[in-house]
C-alpha cells in the first residue's frame, strides 16, 4: 500500500512540478514515506534524516515531508526533536501535499496534517492516472481497519475501514489499463471487507474483469473471517483471478489466535482453505506468522510450525512480535527476546524447506508468465507467474506486457528460470 501512496504522492507532486529524481543531493523536495507496522521505524525515519542532513551539508536544505503512519502515529515527536523535517502528514491528508509544498516554498512554519479526510482524499486523488506505465499496477479499494488485533497499529494509523466507490475503481481500473497495466492487484488492509452500497469484492472483481486488455487480478491482504462463499465461488469462475491467496493466520495457536482477537479458530481458517481448495484445486496459499506473543508458549509455537506444515504455504512472512505504542498488547509481557529470536529461526527453516520442495517441483513444468520489464542485463526479462513467482527468461524478442509459456529449468529460493515454449502441453502445466 505504501509503494502506490509513494506512486500517487509522486504524480500528484507533477502537477506542481516536482518530479521524481535517482540524485539524492538534487532534490529540492524530498518525502519520507513511512510504514509503522514494526517497532524500529521511527529510529529508520531519524537515520534517513541524518543521511540527508550529510547530503546537503553544503548545500541549502531540501523541503522536507514526512508522511504514511510514523507521520500519523508520532508526528509532533518528529518535528520536535528534528528541526530539518517541515512537515508531517499522515495518510489520509496526502491532499494536502501539494499546498504544503508550496506554502514550505514560501518558508512557513512547520506544518502536521494527520487528520483523518479519507472521502476527500480520494476525491481528490481520484483524477490522476498512474502515470508509470507499469504493467503490473496497485490499487488501492479499501483503507483502515474495523479488526483491532491487540498486536496491530492499523486500525489507529489508517483509521476505520472505508470503502471507495465501485465506479470510481472501475474508473480508474480503465486508466491503469489504458496506461499500460495488464495486471491490477487490489489493496487494502483488509481486502475482503471491501464493501461499497452493499457491493462486494467478488461484485468489484467482477466488474473489472470485463477490462479486455486487463488480464490478471490479485487482491490482497485477506482477513479469513471475510473470505465469503461469493469470492470462493468466483475464483471457480473467474479465469482473471489469479491462483494465490494471501491470508494471514498470524498463529496456529487457539489459545493465542483468541488472545490477539483474531476473530478465529484454526478450524475455522481451515475450513475457509478447504472450501477454497474444493472451488480451485490448484489454488495455492501464502501467509503471515508472528513468532513470540505476549504469552506464547513452545506449545503453541509448536501448533504454528504444524500448520505451516499442514498447510504448505508456499511463501510466508513471518517476524518476532513487536510491541506497538497505542495497542493493547503493548501493555502485556513480552516473552524471554533470545527465546522468540530461536522460535523464529526454526520456523524459518521449517518454512524455508516447503517452499524449496514446492519450488524444486516447478523444474521441468509449463507456466504462464506476465512479463514487466528488462532486467539490467541484455536480453533478459523479469516477470511473474501466476503463483505471483518471480521469473527470469532470456529472449531475442521484446517480452514486455506479454504472457508466455515458459519451461522451468531451474530455481532457487527467489527465483525460477526459465525458457519460452512456444508448443506446449496443457498436461505439464505447474500445480
Ligand atoms: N490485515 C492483515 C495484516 C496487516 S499488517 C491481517 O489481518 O492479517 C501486516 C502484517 O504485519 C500482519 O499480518 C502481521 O503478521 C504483521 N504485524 C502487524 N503488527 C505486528 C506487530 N505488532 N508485531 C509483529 N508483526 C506485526
Ligand atoms: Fe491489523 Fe489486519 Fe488485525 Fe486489522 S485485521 S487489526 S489490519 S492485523
Amino acid at each position: 500500500m505504501n509503494e502506490y501512496d509513494s506512486n500517487r504522492i509522486s504524480d500528484l507532486t507533477k502537477k506542481i512540478n516536482y518530479t521524481p529524481t535517482d540524485n539524492l543531493g538534487e532534490s529540492d523536495c524530498y518525502i519520507l514515506n513511512t510504514c509503522h507496522i514494526r517497532e524500529k521505524a521511527t529510529d529508520k525515519v531519524y537515520h534517513d534524516i541524518g543521511r540527508l542532513k550529510k547530503e546537503f551539508r553544503n548545500k541549502s536544505k531540501p523541503i522536507v515531508l514526512v508522511t504514511g503512519c510514523v507521520a500519523q502515529a508520532e508526528g509532533d515527536i518528529l518535528l520536535k526533536k528534528e528541526k530539518y523535517i517541515d512537515a508531517v502528514i499522515g495518510p489520509q491528508s496526502y491532499h494536502k501535499i501539494n499546498d504544503t509544498i508550496l506554502k514550505l516554498e514560501k518558508k512557513s512554519k512547520p506544518i502536521n496534517f494527520t487528520e483523518f479526510e479519507v472521502i476527500e482524499k480520494f476525491d481528490s486523488l481520484n483524477s490522476l492516472k498512474n502515470s508509470d506505465n507499469k504493467i503490473s499496477a496497485f490499487l488501492t479499494i479499501q483503507e483502515g481497519c474495523d479488526k483491532f488485533c491487540k498486536f496491530c497499529v492499523v486500525p489507529y494509523t489508517r483509521g476505520a475501514e472505508f470503502s471507495r466507490s465501485l465506479k470510481e475503481l472501475v474508473l480508474e481500473a480503465n486508466q491503469l489499463v489504458e496506461n499500460g497495466a495488464k495486471e491490477i492487484t487490489l489493496l487494502g488492509q483488509n481486502v475482503n471487507a471491501y464493501n461499497f452500497e452493499k457491493k462486494k469484492l467478488s461484485d468489484l472483481i467482477l466488474e473489472i474483469s470485463k477490462i479486455e486488455d486487463l488480464k490478471r487480478i490479485r487482491y490482497t491482504t485477506s482477513h479469513p473471517k471475510d473470505f465469503t462463499n461469493d469470492l470462493v465461488d468466483l475464483h471457480k469462475n473467474c479465469e482473471k483471478l489469479m491462483p494465490l491467496i494471501h491470508l494471514p493466520v498470524q498463529s496456529g495457536s487457539n489459545k493465542i489466535l483468541q488472545e490477539m482477537n483474531r476473530k478465529h479458530s484454526i478450524e475455522e481458517y481451515l475450513s475457509v482453505i478447504q472450501k477454497i481448495k474444493k472451488a480451485k484445486p490448484n489454488i495455492e496459499f501464502s501467509s503471515d506468522f508472528i513468532i513470540g506473543y505476549p504469552g506464547e508458549t513452545y506449545g503453541d509455537f509448536k501448533k504454528t510450525i504444524e500448520l505451516m506444515k499442514d498447510v504448505k504455504f508456499i511463501n510466508s512472512y513471518s517476524f518476532i512480535y513487536s510491541a506497538r505504542p497505542g495497542t493493547p498488547a503493548y501493555y502485556l509481557k513480552n516473552i524471554n527476546h533470545d527465546n522468540a529470536k530461536i522460535r523464529l529461526t526454526e520456523f524459518q527453516k521449517t518454512a524455508e524447506k516447503i517452499k524449496s520442495k514446492y519450488r524444486n517441483k516447478l523444474v521441468n513444468k509449463m507456466s504462464s508468465v506476465l512479463f514487466e520489464n528488462k532486467t539490467k542485463y541484455e536480453n533478459e526479462y523479469f516477470g511473474r507467474d501466476e503463483y505471483f513467482n518471480s521469473v527470469i527468461v532470456k529472449s531475442e524478442s521484446n517480452l514486455i506486457g506479454k504472457i508466455k509459456n515458459i519451461k522451468v529449468l531451474e530455481v532457487n529460493q527467489n527465483t525460477l528460470f526459465g525458457e519460452v515454449v512456444s508448443n506446449f502441453n496443457q498436461k505439464n502445466y505447474a500445480a
